[in-house]
Order: C-alpha cells, then sequence, then structure tokens
C-alpha cells in the first residue's frame, strides 16, 4: 500500500524551474504589498485615517523590504520566509475582522483591509505544495468564520452593524470559498505541468546518455564537438579516440556479461581521470572519445594519462585494459568529419604499431 504525501514538506521543493516560479512568486507577492502599503500611506483617502494605519502601513513596508533582502539574498530560507509571512498574514487578517467587527458603527464595512485577506490564499498556494496549502487556507478561513459567527449570534453586537454587514460577510466567505477551490485546482494543473517539464527534462538526459557506462553518447559527444569547432581560433579543441585492445577476446573468453563489466570499469576511470572541462564518452561498442579544451600536447597528455590509468585497472579475471589512442587537434575551419577521420586514422596506426599506444595524426 502507498503512503499518501506528507501534509508538510518535509524539504525544499527539488525541481529548479518549480523553485524558481514559486520564489519569484513570493518576491512579486511581497513586491505588491509594498507598493500597495506605500500608496496607501501617501494618498491617505479616507476620513477615518488614523495613526493606527499609519504605523500598520510603515511597519508591513519595513517587513516586507526586510523579506525581500532576506529571499533574495538567501533563497533556501524560502520556507521559513513564507512560513512566517503566512503566519502574520493569518494573524492580521483575524485580528483585523474582529477588531473591526467589535468596533463602534462605521461607514467603512468590513474594513480597507479585508479586500486584501485573500492574498494569504495566493501566498499559501505559492509557499506549499496543495494539501498543506490547503490546510494553512483553511486555517485562516476558519478563524474568519468563527469571528464572524461570533458577531452574528452574538446579541450584544450591534444591531445596526449586525444587519448592514451580514450580506457583506456572507459574500465574502463565499468569495474566500471560491479563491481557495480555484487555487487548489490551479495548483493541481500547476503540478501536472511541472511533472511534465521534469519528465521531459529527464528523457532528454537519457537520450544524450549512454545506458551501460552513464557516460555521454555519440548524440552529445558530436553536439558539443558542432558548438566548439567555430571558436578553434582563440579555444583550441582536440580530440582523443581510443578504442580497447583485443576486446573481442574479453567477449569470447568470459562471455558478453563481463566485457559489459569492462566498459563500465572504463566509465569509471574516465570519470576520476579526465577534468570536468574535458567531456569524455562513449563514441559506439568499445570506442571512446574525449574532447581536450587544448591543443595537440595537452591531448597528447590526457590520452597518455588515461591510457596509463586503464593498464592499472581491469576486472579480476580478464586483467589490466590497454588501449590504442588516436590525437587530433582541429584546425582552423575544419569540419567534424575530417577531424574525426584523421583521429581514426591515428588510431588505425597505433592499432598497428602493436597496440597499448598513443599516435598524433598527421
Ligand atoms: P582491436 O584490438 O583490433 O580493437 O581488437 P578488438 O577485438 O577489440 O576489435 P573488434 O572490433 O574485432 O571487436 C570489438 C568487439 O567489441 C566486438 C563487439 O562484440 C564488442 N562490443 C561492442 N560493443 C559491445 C558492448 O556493448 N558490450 C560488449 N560486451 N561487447 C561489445
Ligand atoms: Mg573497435
Ligand atoms: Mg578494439
Amino acid at each position: 500500500m502507498s503512503r499518501p504525501p506528507p501534509l508538510w514538506p518535509t524539504r525544499p521543493v527539488a525541481d529548479p524551474a518549480e523553485f524558481a516560479y514559486r520564489r519569484g512568486g513570493l518576491l512579486a507577492l511581497l513586491a505588491c504589498g509594498l507598493f500597495v502599503s506605500a500608496f496607501t500611506l501617501l494618498a491617505q483617502v479616507g476620513d477615518d485615517f488614523s495613526d493606527t494605519d499609519r504605523m500598520a502601513l510603515s511597519v508591513i513596508i519595513l517587513k516586507n523590504v526586510g523579506f525581500m533582502v532576506w529571499l533574495w539574498r538567501r533563497p533556501r530560507h524560502f520556507l521559513a520566509i513564507g512560513l512566517t509571512e503566512l503566519l502574520l498574514e493569518i494573524v492580521a487578517a483575524i485580528y483585523r475582522l474582529h477588531v473591526t467587527l467589535h468596533s463602534p458603527p462605521s461607514m467603512n464595512g468590513l474594513g480597507g483591509y479585508a479586500p486584501w485577506m485573500i492574498v494569504t490564499y495566493l501566498a499559501a498556494f505559492l509557499v506549499l505544495p496543495t494539501r498543506a496549502a490547503l490546510a494553512v487556507s483553511l486555517v485562516q478561513f476558519g478563524g474568519l468564520l468563527l469571528v464572524g459567527l461570533g458577531f452574528s449570534l452574538d446579541p450584544r453586537s450591534h444591531p445596526v452593524l449586525r444587519a448592514a454587514l451580514g450580506n457583506t460577510l456572507l459574500q465574502t466567505y463565499l468569495v474566500h470559498a471560491t479563491f481557495i477551490a480555484f487555487l487548489a485546482l490551479q495548483q493541481r494543473l500547476l503540478q501536472h505541468y511541472i511533472q511534465a517539464l521534469v519528465n521531459a527534462r529527464h528523457e532528454a538526459t537519457l537520450a544524450r546518455q549512454d545506458a551501460l557506462t552513464g557516460l555521454p553518447n555519440r548524440r552529445q559527444l558530436t553536439s558539443w564537438l558542432e558548438d566548439a569547432l567555430p571558436h578553434v581560433s582563440h579555444q583550441p579543441l582536440s580530440v582523443v579516440l581510443f578504442d580497447l585492445d583485443h576486446f573481442k577476446r574479453v567477449n569470447d573468453t568470459y562471455g558478453h556479461d563481463v566485457g559489459d563489466q569492462t566498459l563500465q570499469l572504463v566509465g569509471q576511470v574516465l570519470r576520476r581521470c579526465v577534468r570536468q572541462r574535458d567531456r569524455a564518452g562513449r563514441w559506439g561498442g568499445e570506442e571512446f572519445l574525449i574532447l581536450v579544451d587544448g591543443d595537440a600536447g595537452a591531448a597528447l597528455a590526457v590520452a597518455e594519462r588515461v591510457r596509463e590509468a586503464l593498464s592499472r585497472e581491469g576486472l579480476a579475471q580478464v586483467g589490466p585494459v590497454t588501449i590504442s589512442c588516436g590525437v587530433a587537434q582541429a584546425a582552423l575551419h575544419e569540419p567534424l568529419d575530417p577531424l574525426l577521420r584523421r583521429a581514426d586514422e591515428a588510431l588505425y596506426r597505433a592499432k598497428h604499431a602493436g597496440r597499448n599506444t598513443v599516435k598524433l595524426a598527421a
């Protein structure tokens, strides 16, 4: 039986694109709050604009600037910042509704802040996954409902206010419920979309990876070569093409599986002894190719290093792996095929020179 997903996120959002979307969204929401508060403070519309309003708006402005700087500089604190913001918004919404309903009658309905209470739901669905966001939204919705019910059912509440605000309160709750339901639906769609993106990216990686060794495959190597060749005038580029010596014997003597394990071992050694910027991959069969960001001298050194490393390695029953290498430096304006042909010719000469050696192309 599969376990239901945890209500609360146990780790930050894993996918970088989703995280960028959520972080950008929260930053935008904080920026909107900042702008709206500053605008309201400057406009000071209405007779009932009090010192308390002035102070509250100033606090919101300072808080939003602080949170934006925090989130900008420390993306890893996204969840902590988001949850703090949610807590403040929920407390503020419930408190403001309570104060407004239990103050002397005003012509301000539920108060100037009331339309903004729905922003909490937006923030919740930006910060949290669907179930947790729904739970947090319902906490605020439930709090507001309790305050409203308390006001409507309390015989001590002001009768004029109770009559005037009954429908406004009802419509507010309906808007809130609609908003929460819509956000939950939209979050599901977003999750499907993000999953499709993640899958597509995974498939694209697999399409450029060799299944047996995990190394970049011929398609990936070709694409890197085609990208790098136009720049050889200011960034020299060389290739090392190598082929395992007498590999057929390994297959014939020990079986295909041992042959496969040998190829995997070559992959491990390449990952270990080729620098990150020199990219190595499986060219096909028992042939491998290394792109060296450097001239023929640098490539010869890489080839020798790999040849020596492999000659020290090997499966117990098979013994050391020896290779023959052909090295070629790309000439100015040289297309891909002639470069590979020169490397292949050098490899052929290495085989004829007795194998387990490196030859430079003419
Ligand atoms: P040389 O020193 O001249 O290169 O001799 P060789 O035996 O290595 O050369 P040959 O081209 O005759 O043999 C290559 C062998 O590599 C034949 C093929 O079965 C084997 N091979 C190619 N791809 C794979 C693979 O994915 N797994 C295994 N186990 N063997 C493979
Ligand atoms: Mg071969
Ligand atoms: Mg071979």
